[in-house]
């Protein structure tokens, strides 16, 4: 079971800023900006490259929550998100996931 699979049982805790019955969101344990968000389907998917079309209404979810929590933590000038997949994009957690980063500019290209 990942981390996030106990973060959404309540095994382990959380700062969760958002949930609903598809997602949850939290913020990042080593936060790579002011503000670092993680945001999970409910669902388990390990990866963006095991995901069909089956996936579709709760891939889109996630990035409309990513809008919504973005304007709770009102980040008005902008804010990125990442969906990191594989050793090569650096994923180390193996449930699917949207990085929420903003609060400060971000560069690009990213490393
Ligand atoms: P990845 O590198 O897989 O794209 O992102 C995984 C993210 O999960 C990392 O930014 C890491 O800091 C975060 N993370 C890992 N374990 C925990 C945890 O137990 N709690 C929280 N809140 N974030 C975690």
């Amino acid at each position: 079971m990942t981390i996030f699979k106990r973060i959404i049982n309540r095994e382990i805790p959380a700062d969760i800023v958002y949930e609903d019955d598809l997602s949850l969101a939290f913020r990042d344990i080593n936060p790579q900006a002011p503000t670092h968000i993680v945001i999970i389907p409910k669902r388990e998917i390990p990866s963006l490259a095991d995901v069909t079309a089956a996936d579709e209404q709760v891939l889109g979810h996630l990035l409309v929550v990513a809008r919504q929590v973005a304007e709770k933590l009102s980040l008005t000038n902008g804010y990125r998100t990442v969906i990191n997949c594989g050793p090569d994009a650096g994923q180390t957690v193996h449930h699917i996931h949207v990085h929420l980063l903003g609060g400060r500019a971000l560069g690009w290209p990213p490393g």
